[in-house]
């Protein structure tokens, strides 16, 4: 479905990384949500019109699915909590580009109930971020190019980390990889993350290994040292890399890296496109970025 994306070598802080740019798979479908989404993609859905999920204002699976939708020629309806009259008059990031792709948005108490509420033949639910057992099939097609990618650069004893949400790909990562998989949590706490999986696959043999950080962290709130990491990614490596989920990761990858042994491979999952609401709110708290 994908061209392959690219596998790149960068240093930082006198380290050796590999990077997977799955920021760079497809011009408007990118990163880990193209991944998950794959599957809907690929079969022919012959009686579906409309595709229908729920989550944060600002969700980079919102903005992903207003391109699936597009795509396919599907309507698009999303529920969320609320839309701030700032952003309502000044839409920007994932947002504005979902209402762009022609999203119908609507605000309410039980977003996850009214989105699952409108389930009919013609309908596609998605759950929050993205979290579904469809998910797995797009995984594994990173699974298997990175296994490839790996073969290609002879690489020693590698190891794959990725920053966690719903934790969906980095769990169906681990189920199709021989390497380890290290991951964080950035939403909720260790044993959120841990249910999380549960949820998807009872097999605990498939379950990526958690690290953790001396510091925590709450997901979307604002650290100057995650600003800073992002930009010192960006000036060292020259990749721009997402404000939300990998300056957590960084963080969190680097405190535990002397722990593990072998070579890193970092799986870049995109999510820039919401980097302009996350630099617009960092600017707001901290000046010109
Ligand atoms: C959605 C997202 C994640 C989290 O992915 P999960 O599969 O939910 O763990 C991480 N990074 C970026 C950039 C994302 O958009």
């Amino acid at each position: 479905m994908f061209a392959k994306s690219p596998f790149e070598t960068h240093s930082f802080l006198d380290r050796l990384f590999y990077i997977k740019r799955d920021d760079l798979l497809h011009i408007d479908f990118s990163g880990n949500k193209a991944r998950k989404f794959e599957y809907f993609l690929s079969q022919d859905f012959k009686d579906i019109n409309r595709v229908v999920s729920y989550g944060s204002n600002q969700s980079n699976a919102m903005y992903s699915l207003s391109v699936l939708a597009k795509m396919r020629g599907w309507e698009f309806i999303y529920f969320c909590d609320h839309i701030p009259k700032f952003l309502q008059q000044n839409p920007n990031g994932n947002y504005k580009y979902a209402l762009q792709n022609g999203m119908k948005i609507f605000t309410g108490p039980n977003r996850a109930e009214d989105a699952n509420g409108l389930k009919d033949s013609k309908t596609l639910i998605i759950q929050e971020g993205g979290r579904q057992k469809e998910a797995e099939f797009g995984i594994k097609n990173l699974a298997k190019e990175l296994i490839l990618d790996i073969k290609h650069k002879n690489i020693k004893n590698p190891y794959i980390f990725l920053p966690s949400g719903t934790g969906t790909t980095a769990l169906y990562l681990q189920k199709h990889l021989p390497y380890r998989v290290f991951t964080c949590a950035t939403v909720g706490d260790d044993e959120y993350l841990k249910k999380q999986f549960n949820e998807l696959e009872k097999d605990k043999k498939h379950y990526p290994i958690i690290l953790d950080s001396k510091k925590k962290y709450h997901y979307g709130k604002l650290y100057p040292e995650a600003l800073k990491i992002y930009r010192d990614l960006k000036t060292d490596m020259g990749v721009e890399f997402d404000l939300l989920y990998d300056p957590i990761g960084w963080i969190k990858f680097l405190e535990n890296i002397d722990t593990i042994e072998g070579t890193p491979i970092y799986i870049h999952q995109g999510g820039l496109k919401g980097n302009e609401s996350m630099k617009a709110r960092y600017e707001r708290k901290y000046g010109k970025i």
